[in-house]
């Protein structure tokens, strides 16, 4: 089982911010940012590459979810961003689908190389 399926069965802890029956949200355990949250479903997605049809209402409630937990964190007003990776050249470590939602200072050029 994955990292991210272990701390939505409750096998590893997090620091969670927010949870319903199909998202949970969790303070990144190397903070990147100030505010560094990751949003995932609880579904065991592995990267954007599998997502289906049936998953677009699961991906619009992540945003809904994503704009409440930024309001939340005082960061809705100075700004943040939404980050994906996907496999290799995106840097993705963790094969669990997950935003990243960074924020609290200026968070600098979009890509760095
Ligand atoms: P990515 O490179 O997009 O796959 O990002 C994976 C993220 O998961 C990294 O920012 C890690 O710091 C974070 N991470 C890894 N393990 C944990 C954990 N147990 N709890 C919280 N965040 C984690
Ligand atoms: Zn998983």
């Amino acid at each position: 089982m994955c990292v991210f399926c272990k701390i939505v069965n409750g096998e590893i802890p997090a620091k969670v911010v927010y949870e319903d029956d199909k998202v949970m949200a969790f303070h990144d355990i190397n903070p990147q940012a100030p505010v560094h949250i990751l949003v995932i479903p609880k579904e065991h997605i592995p990267t954007v590459n599998d997502l289906e049809e049936k998953h677009k209402e699961l991906i619009g409630h992540i945003f809904m979810v994503i704009k409440e937990i930024a309001k939340e964190m005082g960061i809705a007003e100075s700004g943040y961003r939404v980050l994906v990776n996907c496999n290799r050249d995106g840097g993705q470590e963790i094969y669990h689908l997950h935003f990243h939602l960074l924020g609290g200072a200026p968070l600098g050029p979009m890509v760095c190389r």
